[in-house]
Formats: structure tokens, C-alpha cells, sequence
């Protein structure tokens, strides 16, 4: 077939559907009535509700076959999407990638390194876990967690019962706090016959509990880096996984790599793949997904990936300057096209290439993040 259908309207959805439009396919975009960056690179779009049925029915009549650009989708609509048409990942590993219980239950009975956890449901079971666990914990909500929403820190000596009144959730996860050195990622994408690539993992840095930028490749140890093929492996084996995944990790000082979580879909760390890597991780997305063969992961070149939050943007309507970025010589700029709102949504992101005659690269993001924030 020749019309992919894309679920979820966002900038992943986007920058798939510019390359799936390079690839010459047709595309239908669900944007499930948000906002959509995707949308105005779409043949058609479909923009009820998703669990709609009517909008279910409309997007498998236009698309051939589909993926997701975001998880938090409701698992009986993937279940009826997968029955109409192929979708790729399947349901059934969306919904792991989606439920922090479930993603987690999946780690342990996969015997994959992950932080010790326990599934709470209510305050006796959240004392219960934080005595297993220790004090020193993070509570995180089962659904619709992301950019460290929907979860809250423990130290020890705090009301629990009090803490899970608050905490609003039925299902939640209570996890042991992890002494980490840094946190790093790996993009991996299966193919339909089960044939796996890897990206060289990134050094992630957070800022406010969203990711800041991304340091690729690692600085790490090869045994790491192959530590965390070998996990991602292990992961989309286990899910029978088309398409491509991001798995992110904690780096122990003790050169213990523990999984965190796992996306499934292009992830943010592999922003740099689009100008630094010979095939983006949307192109990989496209051709995983789309059942051709897997294309080479090579970097061309070492890379510093920076997120543009909102908190960069001065006021609504009014843009940063641009023009630090183009003195810079081996920028790249990504713009979503998203509405300004106040806080911190990616709004775009930016490559810094490592050049010849140029300063390394995290210096020069550095500097020009230094530059944007002096004036917010
Ligand atoms: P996103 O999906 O946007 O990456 P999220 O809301 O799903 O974020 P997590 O990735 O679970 O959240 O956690 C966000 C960040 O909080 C982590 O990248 C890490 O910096 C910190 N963190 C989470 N869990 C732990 C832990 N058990 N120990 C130490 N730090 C943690
Ligand atoms: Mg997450
Ligand atoms: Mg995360």
C-alpha cells in the first residue's frame, strides 16, 4: 500500500511524514484534535477524538498501514486499528511502552536491569513497597507520565497516606531513587524479519526534568555501548517489535547500565540523527515500519543536540535570535511550528555538528544557550 497513516498529530509525527512524503507514500495523519505540527504535511487528517469510532473507521479506510508517533493511546483502538490494518509496533508492545506497570512488570520477568520497584494501588500497598524498597524513591503515576509529570520524589519520613491522597493515581509505580552517574540512550529499529540496527547512544542531560540536550556519542565506555545494544536487543526481541524504539538508561558509577524506560517511536535523544547520522531515526521509523530494508546508522559526525523550550522563546509571538546559530558554522535548526505557550514545550531543537576549526561542539551550544537565556 502506498498511504501510511500516522497516529498522533505532534513533531514526530511531523518529521516522519516529511520523509515518508520524500519517500513518495501518501499520508493520513490522526491528530486526535490537537494541535498538529504533522498535519500540514498530510494528505488527509483525521481529527476526532481516539476513541472515536467513527475516526477509527475513517483513518483505517484512508491509510494501508500505520504506526504511532506517541503512546498514550487508547490500547482497545490499537487493538481494533491492528485488526483492520497492519500497525507497526504492535499493540501489544505500545501498551507495555505506555503503562509504567506494565513496562516495568516486562523488565523484571525479562530479567533486563532496571531500579527495584513495586506496583502500589493504594496507601498499605505504598508503605508496603517503600519498606522494600527504601525510602529514598520516586513514585510515579501508571498512565500519561512524561517530561517527570505524574511523579513525586520520596526521601523518607513523609505521610504516606497523605502522599497517595495527593498523588491522585490508582496505579502507580514506587521506585528505588538511582545513584546515577549519567543518563544515556540507544535508538534501535527492528525490521519485519527481525533484523536490528543500532544508533550510538547519546548522553542525555536534563534540565527541570526535561531532557536539555544530548551528547552523541556517549562518553562512555564500549563495553557500555555494548552493554546497551545488547539490552535494546533483548527488548525488541521480547516484543516482537517492528519500528523503531527508544530505550533510555541510568549509568551507574559502577559501569551498571539500568533501564528507565522505553519509548516506542523516534525519541528526542535521536533529534541528531536527522543532520548527523546517514539515516535519520524517522527515515529508519518509515522503513521499519513500512516493511523495506533497514538503512545504515552511521554517524558522520560527533554532535550535540539542544532542545529550544519555550522558556528560550521572550514573549508570545516574538522569536529568539537566530543569528548566534548562523555565526556558529555547523548549526542546525529544527522549528516545529508550534504555538508559543509560557513554561517549557519543545518548540524545536537544534544540531551542532563537531567541524574542523570549530569549538567542540557542547561549547557552542553552551554558549548560545547562554546568549538566549540572558534575555529571558
Ligand atoms: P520522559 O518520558 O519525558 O522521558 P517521564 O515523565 O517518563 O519523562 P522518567 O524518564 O521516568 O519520566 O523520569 C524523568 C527523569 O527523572 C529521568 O530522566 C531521571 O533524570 C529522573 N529519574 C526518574 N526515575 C529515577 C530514579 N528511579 N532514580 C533517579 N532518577 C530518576
Ligand atoms: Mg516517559
Ligand atoms: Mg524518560
Amino acid at each position: 500500500g502506498s498511504t501510511i497513516g500516522i497516529v498522533g498529530g505532534g513533531q514526530l509525527g511531523m518529521m516522519l511524514a516529511v520523509k515518508a512524503k520524500q519517500y513518495g507514500y501518501k499520508i493520513v495523519v490522526w491528530t486526535g484534535g490537537s494541535e498538529s505540527p504533522a498535519a500540514k504535511f498530510a494528505d488527509a487528517t483525521v481529527d476526532g477524538a481516539y476513541d472515536d469510532p467513527a475516526s477509527l473507521a475513517e483513518f483505517v479506510a484512508a491509510a494501508d498501514f500505520a504506526t504511532v508517533e506517541f503512546e498514550n493511546l487508547p490500547v482497545e483502538m490499537l487493538r481494533q486499528l491492528e485488526q483492520e490494518i497492519p500497525l507497526s509496533p504492535n499493540s501489544n508492545a505500545i501498551y507495555t511502552c505506555q503503562r509504567r506497570d506494565l513496562e516495568k512488570t516486562f523488565l523484571r520477568e525479562n530479567n533486563i536491569p532496571r531500579a527495584m520497584f513495586e506496583l502500589v494501588h493504594n496507601a498499605d500497598e505504598l508503605a508496603k513497597a517503600v519498606e522494600r524498597v527504601g525510602a529514598q524513591g520516586v513514585l510515579k503515576t501508571a498512565s500519561f507520565g512524561y517530561d517527570g509529570k505524574g511523579q513525586q520524589r520520596l526521601h523518607g519520613g513523609e505521610d504516606l497516606a497523605q502522599v497517595w491522597q495527593d498523588f491522585g493515581s490508582d496505579c502507580a509505580v514506587f521506585e528505588q531513587w538511582v545513584q546515577f552517574e549519567k543518563e544515556l540512550s540507544i535508538m534501535v529499529a527492528r525490521d519485519a524479519e527481525g533484523n536490528c540496527v543500532f544508533y550510538d547512544p547519546a548522553e542525555n542531560v536534563h534540565r527541570h526534568h526535561i531532557l536539555d540536550h544530548s551528547i552523541v556519542p556517549a562518553r562512555a565506555s564500549d563495553e557500555v555501548m555494548e552493554n546497551a545494544r545488547q539490552i535494546a536487543q533483548k527488548i525488541v526481541e521480547a516484543l516482537d517489535y517492528q519500528g523503531i524504539m527508544g530505550v533510555e538508561f541510568f549509568l551507574k558509577a559502577d559501569g551498571q547500565l539500568v533501564v528507565n524506560e522505553m519509548a516506542p517511536r523516534p525519541h528526542n535523544s535521536g533529534h541528531h540523527t536527522m543532520d548527523a547520522c546517514e539515516t535519520s531515526q524517522f527515515e529508519q521509523q518509515l522503513r521499519a515500519v513500512a516493511g523495506l530494508s533497514l538503512g545504515s546508522t552511521r554517524l558522520l559526525s560527533p554532535v550535540v543536540m539542544l532542545n529550544l523550550l519555550s522558556d528560550v522563546w521572550k514573549n508570545s509571538g516574538d522569536q529568539p535570535d537566530w543569528n548566534p546559530l548562523w555565526d556558529d558554522g555547523s548549526a542546525t535548526l529544527h522549528l516545529y511550528g508550534k504555538a508559543y505557550v509560557k513554561g517549557r514545550r519543545k518548540l524545536g531543537h537544534v544540531n551542532f555538528l563537531a567541524k574542523d576549526g570549530l569549538a567542540d561542539p557542547l561549547d557552542r551550544a553552551k554558549t548560545i544557550q547562554q546568549k538566549w537565556f540572558a534575555e529571558v
